[in-house]
């Protein structure tokens, strides 16, 4: 069943189907694709367009959670070299965030342009193993019991099939992949005509982002640092389809009018007229076919989070395929992302979307509740530290099973351990076991040394690292590869925590 088009052999070495396919090299995808190989599953990337990413930028902010889970793949480094830390986010004219006091080593975000991301996760996923296939675009699919076959238009608009164990759809808003399995993309338009464009300045303004909403007009600024800055408007009063001709004469004239001045803005390398869409996929999953960014939920740009989902979608679901394509779970590991990424999706949806309403108030009720958020979310730390924690994403928690240690399901900042920290355990995607600094000899856990687990300990080599709190917590933890906490004792119980390895790492 499967095929190739005679540029790249598609099957593994045994001529059977691919483990997986990953659809749509955006930065979903790549990161994804990334993971799995980096994991040991051969992995192929298919993509409709020509190779070259890109330098006309959309998302242009990493929040912590998303640095944090790149620092686990070695890559926050460079990224906070190519880009510029701010530290905090004016959201109205009388709410700035400060994101200083966030508790995570990058308590900033990062403003970087969406290309140099996917430069980065591209390079990775190459060097990783990963096999791309340009030019090749899904058309449709079909999935028995034992695989998914693709259907593809290859270079030339040559048709072609192929054959995968999991198929994943980060195929971006109008995704093929959620066409093809049947599902709805409910939601609506929230903002129309937004025009957005990459311009050079003959001023420079006073702060780092720009923002503000007069009367009917929005407008923002942020630099890229390389000399372009992304300006984003929107008037009221200009409610046209995307496809009207935009030129620099409107775009300077809504900043005039929602920030006072147009900097003399010149050179624009990119303009556009988009709208912006809130929607959600009811299922990430159907059968053997699974479904992330874009494709899965699109959202208004404010709070920057489009991307950034996207990216955590694909951290919390390559180590799972990768746990099951390998046999060390079975696939009901696999629903478990519907059940923690679809809640955060809707969660996104509803901040994004209720930020952009009050962003655009106009009537007495709405500008009354915004003053009153306000004053709310300057008054009261806790409001604030929710609303931080969601914008940022390190505010989010997976749900845990009945009775389970308080700590299951919590995201793990990047704790000091006796060797080293906890985002650098965790490069190589391993689950990490942390254990007090006292607990006797380790090394069963990981076969390093044979011991009590013997065969068992041996065989997750490569694939769990045992780490020693640095501090004297007496808390046995066990981080998922995507770092968040898998199981937890308090104490050291080696019976107790040689079962929950078993049980999560295999
Ligand atoms: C104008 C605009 C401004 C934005 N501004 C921001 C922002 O400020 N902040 C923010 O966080 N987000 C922003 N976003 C959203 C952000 O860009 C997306 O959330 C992000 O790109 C999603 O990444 P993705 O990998 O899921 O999908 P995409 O980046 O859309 O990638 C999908 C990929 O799949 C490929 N593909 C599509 N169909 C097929 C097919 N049938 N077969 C093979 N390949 C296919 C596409 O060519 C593409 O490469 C903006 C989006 C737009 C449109």
């Amino acid at each position: 069943m499967s095929g190739t088009n005679g540029t790249i052999d598609t099957t593994n070495t045994a001529g059977t189907a691919n483990p997986v396919i990953v659809v749509g090299s955006g930065p979903t995808g790549l990161l994804l694709a990334g993971d799995l190989a980096t994991a040991g599953v051969p992995v192929v990337l298919l993509e409709k367009r020509p190779h070259k990413i890109s330098n006309l930028s959309r998302a242009f902010v990493l929040h912590a959670r998303t640095l944090e889970q790149l620092d686990a793949r070695g890559l926050a480094d460079d990224l906070e070299a190519a880009g510029r830390p701010l530290d905090r986010l004016r959201l109205f004219t009388r709410l700035t965030v400060e994101l200083d006091t966030l508790p995570s080593r990058f308590n900033h975000l990062l403003v970087i342009p969406q290309y140099e991301v996917e430069k980065v996760l591209e390079r990775r996923a190459v060097e990783a193993g990963v096999r791309f296939r340009y030019e090749t675009e899904v058309t449709g699919l079909a999935q028995d019991a034992d695989g998914v076959t693709v259907e593809v238009r290859g270079p030339g608009g040559k048709p072609d099939e192929l054959r995968a164990a999991y198929v994943v759809g980060t195929d971006g808003m109008r995704s093929a992949v959620r066409n093809a399995v049947g599902l709805p993309f409910p939601g609506h338009s929230v903002i129309r005509s937004v025009v957005l464009a990459d311009v050079k300045l003959a001023e420079k303004p006073a702060t780092l982002l720009t923002v503000n909403a007069v009367g009917d007009a929005f407008a923002f600024l942020a630099p890229f640092g390389d000399g372009y800055y992304r300006v984003i408007g929107w008037h009221r009063g200009r409610n046209v389809p995307d496809s009207e001709p935009l030129d620099l004469a409107e775009i300077k004239e809504i900043t005039r009018l929602a920030l006072g001045r147009d900097f003399g803005m010149h050179d624009a390398r990119w303009m556009s007229r988009f709208h912006s869409d809130e929607r959600q996929a009811p299922a990430y999953r159907v059968g053997r076919v699974f479904l992330a960014g874009d494709a899965a939920h699109v959202h208004t740009p404010a709070g920057g989070q489009g991307m950034n989902t996207g990216l955590q979608d694909a951290a919390n679901l390559g180590w799972k395929l990768a746990q099951v394509v390998h046999g060390h779970a079975g696939p009901e590991l696999l629903d478990t992302y519907q059940g923690e990424r679809h809640p955060v999706g809707r969660s996104v949806l509803r901040s994004s979307g209720g930020l952009v309403r009050l962003a655009m108030a106009k009537h007495p009720w709405t500008l009354a509740l915004r003053a009153a958020l306000t004053t709310v979310l300057n008054s009261v730390p806790p409001a604030r530290r929710r609303m931080v924690g969601q914008i940022t994403g390190i505010g989010y928690r997976y749900a845990a099973p009945r009775g389970a240690h308080r700590l299951t399901g919590t995201r793990v900042p990047d704790v000091a351990l006796e060797n080293g920290r906890l985002y650098q355990a965790l490069r190589g995607g391993r689950f990490v076991l942390i254990i007090p600094k006292a607990s006797g000899a380790s090394e069963s856990y990981d076969g390093r040394g044979g011991g009590q687990a013997g065969g068992q300990g041996a065989a997750r080599k490569g694939r769990l690292a045992v780490e020693r709190w640095a501090s004297d917590r007496r808390t046995t933890v066990l981080v998922r590869p995507d770092g968040y906490v898998a199981w937890a004792a308090d104490g050291a119980d080696p019976a107790a925590t040689e079962a929950a390895l078993a049980a999560h790492v295999g």
